[in-house]
């Protein structure tokens, strides 16, 4: 199986919401797979399928720790509680390469889904579990976490990204 490519900013596509998924093919469970591997590959925490420009609720996220034993396959999930702490959390992104930000964040989240079983599932995310849940589910809506910086901070590492990808020639 090929690895997915992973879209870039400033590329429009990140943007895009992703749709509900109906209906949980064989198409999907391979999507899953794929988004899986590109993710170990490219060395990220999560990856959702709005990042490979396909505008599905779909998220896969391996935290390498005890609070995700086995990668997480998510299909449409949502947060469906967030605990009224916060904190500031140091955060970088594939579609972002090559610079991070603190960003504040709930301390904790619950989040629900259908997995590949179509059963319904919850998952309570703590400290970096919860802000990698926040940021995944932030891009089925097409949010990046540079877009919950202050405008200036968010075009000083838009600029960064687009100067390095110029130099390294990719595209
Ligand atoms: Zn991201």
């Amino acid at each position: 199986m090929e690895y997915l490519t992973v879209l870039t900013i400033p590329d429009p596509r990140l943007k895009m919401k992703g749709e509900r998924v109906e209906t949980i093919d064989a198409g999907i469970l391979d999507l899953l797979e794929a988004m899986v591997k590109t993710m170990y590959h490219d060395e990220g925490c999560g990856l959702s399928a709005t990042q490979v420009g396909i505008a599905k609720r779909l998220v896969v996220i391996d935290m390498g720790d005890e609070s995700t034993p086995e990668p997480l396959k998510m299909i449409n999930p949502e947060i469906i509680w967030r605990s009224p702490q916060t904190e500031r959390y140091q955060e970088a992104c594939l579609s972002v390469p090559g610079v991070s930000a603190e960003v504040e964040r709930h301390v904790e989240v619950k989040v629900r889904y259908t997995d590949i079983h179509n059963k319904t599932q919850e998952v309570h995310g703590k400290g970096y579990f919860a802000e990698c849940l926040q940021h995944e589910l932030d891009h089925l809506d097409g949010i990046l976490y540079i877009d919950h910086l202050s405008p200036m901070k968010r075009q000083l590492l838009i600029n960064k990204v687009i100067k390095s990808k110029r130099l390294s020639g990719t595209r």
